[in-house]
């Protein structure tokens, strides 16, 4: 209510039509530092489990979905499970802590606060040439299997 009843409508409505006890709370909780392997003999880490991040890009689940793809993609095209899980370590590890390490910036630099602060942030923000954002984001959201 204090940060957002003075926004635009109809956000105060909602407001005030939302039952205070509907509301969730949870602590959001991130991997720090990530694992140094994810695999370890027959054990291998996917998803969270492995590099659960900020929810700041929107890229956990994203990430567990191209561990899941790639795994099976190796596993399928590698006769031993020790080259298959050795070939997903390489590949995923580095792709999967870089983007957590944005998703933690990017939640950083969201949530700061104090009036300068923002406001350089802000002005920042506006006077990024979209197409640098959107470079930033295709690293981000573009991904290629690996060749196995
Ligand atoms: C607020 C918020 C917003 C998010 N927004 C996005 C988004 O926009 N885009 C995106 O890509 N990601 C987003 N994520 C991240 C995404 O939810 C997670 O990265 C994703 O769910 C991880 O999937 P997972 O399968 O690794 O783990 P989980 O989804 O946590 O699944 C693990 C499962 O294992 C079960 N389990 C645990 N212990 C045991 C046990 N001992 N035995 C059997 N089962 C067990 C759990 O009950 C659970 O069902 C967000 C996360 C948060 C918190």
């Amino acid at each position: 209510m204090r940060r957002f009843i003075t926004w635009h409508d109809p956000i105060a409505q909602i407001l005030h039509a939302t039952d205070p006890t509907s509301v969730l709370r949870h602590d959001v909780y991130h991997l720090r530092p990530h694992p140094s392997r994810y695999v370890n003999g027959r054990l291998v880490l996917l998803g969270d489990a492995a590099h659960a991040m900020t929810p700041d890009l929107g890229q956990g689940a994203c990430q567990a979905l191209e561990d899941a793809a790639t795994l099976q993609m190796l596993i399928e095209s590698h006769a031993d499970l020790a080259t298959a899980s050795a070939r997903y370590d390489a590949s995923r590890r580095p792709r999967a802590s870089l983007i957590a390490s944005r998703s933690r910036q990017l939640g950083r630099l969201g949530q700061l606060s104090g009036a300068r602060a923002t406001a350089l942030r802000n002005r920042i923000m506006y006077a990024t040439p979209a197409r640098i954002t959107n470079r930033q984001l295709d690293r981000t959201l573009i991904w290629h299997a690996p060749s196995p």
